[in-house]
């Protein structure tokens, strides 16, 4: 059965919740999402310098794509990428990344874990014991802040979009990391304490598949390169939990996250948010931190062969 465009009867490239469209209009759409969501959780002041988190794939060149057509003239835009050190993943996605931000001018760094820790992810899963995205995960946070600090950044703005959102939700509950899912939604991280930069998802109610959709219609380029040591762990149940729930009951992603930003709103002044005023810095590199050095530090002496003070 072919679909016609909701908006002007033409044939539909997509139909889901958010409507059923054209190219024209779901584009139009779904920047219309994206900068409604901007606007409602104030996530770009004017004359803010904004960081984005630019990994080369489809979904941050979308991002950097609307923000430098939106925001190129009000605010000063840099591109922030983190070279885990993958062979034949991230090697090949920093060529995209490099090839689109000087298409549209917008500023660009990269900062590697092997710069901070002396061996790159490919090493580092030799030495460290668990998934990898575990120990992955905590240096790209912490190079990422590390790096919009030194960017002198107001904003961070990260691709998470609907469907990272929703697992994210999930994995807090499942793991019972209440004060983590506390503080994740539209804008998560740790606002008010110094050392860390605001982070911001523009995309948190846009799906993957749109914004696949959105990249592939305005022509960007970007292979999926599926990481080597993606799919371990918790989070890859869940992201099929979560597939499976939205072809089940289409909606659910964005149910699971408008409870999480309840619940998250109505806990806005408890005792498991003011957690954060407790927080150390880093005895190694000063960033905050519940411990006397922090996480990140901790991966990098391990993996170097010497002993952590944590
Ligand atoms: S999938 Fe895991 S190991 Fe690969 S880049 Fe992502 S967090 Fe790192
Ligand atoms: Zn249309
Ligand atoms: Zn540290």
């Amino acid at each position: 059965m072919i679909m016609l465009c909701q908006k002007c009867g033409a044939v539909a490239v997509i139909s889901n919740f958010n409507g059923t469209f054209c190219a024209d209009h779901f584009k139009e759409n779904f920047e219309k999402i994206v900068l409604e969501t901007i606007e409602k959780y104030g996530m770009i002041e004017e004359g803010e310098r904004i960081a984005v988190a630019n990994s080369g794939g489809k979904d941050s060149l979308s991002l950097l794509y609307i923000l430098s057509k939106y925001f190129g003239d009000k605010n000063d835009i840099v591109s922030i990428t983190i070279d885990e050190g993958i062979h034949g993943y991230r090697d090949k996605t920093i060529g995209t990344m490099k090839k689109y931000c000087e298409m549209w001018g917008v500023d660009y760094v990269v900062y590697s874990y092997k710069d901070f820790a002396g061996l790159g992810m490919d090493d580092i899963v030799k030495k460290e014991s668990g998934i990898p995205c575990a120990s992955c995960g905590v240096l790209r946070r912490h190079l990422i802040n590390a790096g919009a600090i030194e960017q002198r950044a107001d904003k961070l703005l990260t691709a998470h979009n609907m469907d990272d959102e929703a697992e994210s939700v999930l994995m807090n509950i499942f793991q019972k990391d209440y004060e983590k899912l506390l503080r994740s939604g539209p804008i998560s991280g740790i606002e008010a304490k110094e050392g860390f930069v605001p982070r911001v998802k523009p995309f948190i109610f846009v799906s993957e598949k749109e914004t696949m959709l959105f990249s592939i219609l305005n022509g960007i380029d970007a292979l999926h390169t599926p990481c080597p040591y993606s799919g371990f762990g918790f989070r890859g149940v869940l992201a099929k939990v979560v597939k499976q729930l939205e072809s089940d009951v289409p909606g659910s992603k964005k149910k699971i996250i408008d409870a999480s930003i309840f619940v998250k709103n109505a806990h806005s002044g408890d005792r498991v948010v003011s957690a954060r005023a407790k927080l150390l810095n880093c005895s190694e590199c000063g960033s905050p931190s519940s411990r006397t050095v922090c996480e990140a530090c901790a991966i990098k002496s391990r993996v170097s062969g010497q002993i952590s003070k944590g």
